[in-house]
């Protein structure tokens, strides 16, 4: 039978409409959200991603600031930004992004912005709070997949979860969240594939969690009947996005699966604002 498609505009959605009332209800106390995003240089996949962003901000009520450097901007010019805006009464949130030229450390930039303002929930401080089961501002992405599998109903206790990819922002964060669920959670990883034993683990994961950014890696007829498969992966393939799970034939096994796009996307965008929102309440606190 065939799984159920996970609806992440529609998750995406209903939180936002959440938001919407919340922003409100912080407006008329006197607080406004706002976003505030670096980017450097001239990054085509950039430029989709901030006019998206913009827009999702912008139709919730939050104020979108893009703050553009060019390509040659400095570590130091970079760094007296962020702390300006990490002074700056009027920025509830900020956000770094992504692909940065490679004179510049992105990590270390991430580092300086104020874990009350770190809209992707990032920071050392906020990653911390994951450890300690208790995100405040928690890393988007991983933050997306654990509402997208909550949107399944399935009850998480004691299932087996295998998680592809360790990224810090996505594998990594995502395991410690499942823990937390007390899912039974073994991360893979490159050394995994090499060693050729991926097949092994995916068979065998009731929870698939894939984030690599490799299209197809993980083959359909690898997928245990019944599962739940999370396809963090954006690849394009051919003019087309796809992601890191052949889903056609993976699709005819699992219970549930997200599409790419319209899965993990739209949801890790309503994080971000979700954050947001929230990193505007802390900083009234
Ligand atoms: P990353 O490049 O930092 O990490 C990739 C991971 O894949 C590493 O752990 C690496 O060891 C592992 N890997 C590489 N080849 C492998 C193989 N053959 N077998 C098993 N593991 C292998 O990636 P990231 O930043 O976590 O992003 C991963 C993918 O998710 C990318 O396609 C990215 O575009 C996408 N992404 C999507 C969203 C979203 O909102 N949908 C958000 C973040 C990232």
């Amino acid at each position: 039978m065939a799984a159920t498609l996970i609806d992440g505009r529609k998750i995406a959605g209903e939180i936002k409409e959440k938001l919407t009332e919340e922003i409100k209800m912080l407006k008329e106390k006197g607080v406004s959200p706002s976003l505030s995003s670096i980017q450097v240089g001239e990054d085509p996949g950039t430029k989709v991603y901030v006019r998206s962003q913009k827009k999702s901000c912008e139709k919730i009520g939050i104020e979108y600031n893009l703050h553009q450097f060019k390509e040659d901007v400095s570590q130091k010019e970079l760094e007296d930004f962020i702390n300006h805006l990490n002074q700056d009464k009027k920025v509830s949130g900020i956000i770094l992004q992504m692909p940065l030229p490679s004179h510049i450390d992105g990590r270390g930039l991430q580092r300086i912005i104020s874990s009350q303002k770190d809209a992707e929930g990032i920071s050392p401080a906020n990653m911390g709070m994951v450890v300690y089961a208790r995100p405040i501002l928690g890393p988007c992405t991983a933050m997306a997949v654990m509402e997208l599998i909550k949107s399944t109903g399935v009850k998480l206790y004691g299932k087996e979860a295998v998680m592809v990819g360790h990224s810090d922002i996505v594998g990594k964060p995502t395991t410690l969240l499942l823990l937390d669920k007390f899912v039974t959670t073994s991360v893979c990883h490159i050394a995994t594939g090499e060693r050729g034993t991926l097949p092994k683990y995916v068979r065998k994961a009731e929870i698939l969690i894939v984030a690599v950014g490799k299209a197809n890696l993980i083959k359909g007829e690898w997928v245990k009947e019944g599962a739940i498969v999370i396809d963090v992966g954006i690849n394009r393939v051919e003019g087309k996005i796809v992601g890191d799970v052949e889903f056609e034939v993976a699709k005819e096994r699992a219970s549930f699966i997200t599409p790419v796009p319209g899965g993990v996307g739209p949801v890790t965008t309503a994080m971000l604002l979700k954050n947001t929102v929230e990193a505007a309440r802390l900083q009234t606190k």
